[in-house]
């Protein structure tokens, strides 16, 4: 199997199917380089989660993780990350926004939260290469669309599920110039990722 990739934080967001779930667990036991990708990536979903409610639900802890804890820790003294989390641990309440800017800055994907009408909340999560971009809403009117604009161009990426929130999972859309969720003829909400 090869490295993971993009599916390295799609796992951590907790995004991939069952079955693929099962092959990466299996890589990852292997393969320290992925493991690492997969950890940071966990960071910087758990610092986002501490940061920016409403969020995807966490993915639960996998089953190599007990065996990783010793293994990810000294991964971790060497990097920003750890140094932020262990600022986290002494209880520092305002060190909580650098955390997540620390996470998010070393790991692959990013977000914004769009612009969005009173009572509407949109989140985008996406990875820096444009290979899959994550929206997420609460409040957005029923069977609303999500919008890619590229360019000049835009397409109808599909609607939102119905679920609360309402999703939507795009595979490849690029590096979008802006998001926006669209109801019948009208922008409810939109914003601009930053790769
Ligand atoms: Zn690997």
């Amino acid at each position: 199997m090869n490295h993971l990739d993009d599916d390295a934080e799609l796992y951590a967001l907790g995004l991939t199917e069952r079955e693929r779930s099962a092959e990466i667990e299996a890589h990852l036991a292997a393969c320290p380089d992925c493991r690492t990708r997969v950890i940071a990536a966990e960071a910087a979903a758990a610092a986002l989660a501490s940061t920016l409610p409403p969020m995807p639900a966490a993915a639960p802890r996998r089953a190599w993780w007990p065996a990783l804890a010793a293994a990810a820790a000294l991964v971790f003294a060497t990097t920003t990350v750890t140094e932020g989390i262990a600022v986290r641990a002494r209880g520092a309440e305002a060190a909580r926004t650098d955390v997540a800017l620390t996470a998010i800055a070393s790991s692959h994907f990013g977000h914004t939260t769009l612009s969005a009408d009173p009572g509407v909340v949109v989140k985008a999560l996406y990875a820096r290469d444009g290979a899959w971009c994550y929206v997420v809403a609460t409040g957005a009117p029923r069977g609303a669309h999500v919008m890619i604009r590229r360019g000049t161009a835009t397409r109808d990426a599909g609607a939102l599920g119905d679920g609360s929130p309402a999703t939507l999972f795009l595979r490849q859309p690029g590096r979008a110039d802006e998001v926006s969720i669209v109801a019948g003829e009208r922008v409810v909400a939109h914003g601009v990722p930053v790769y």
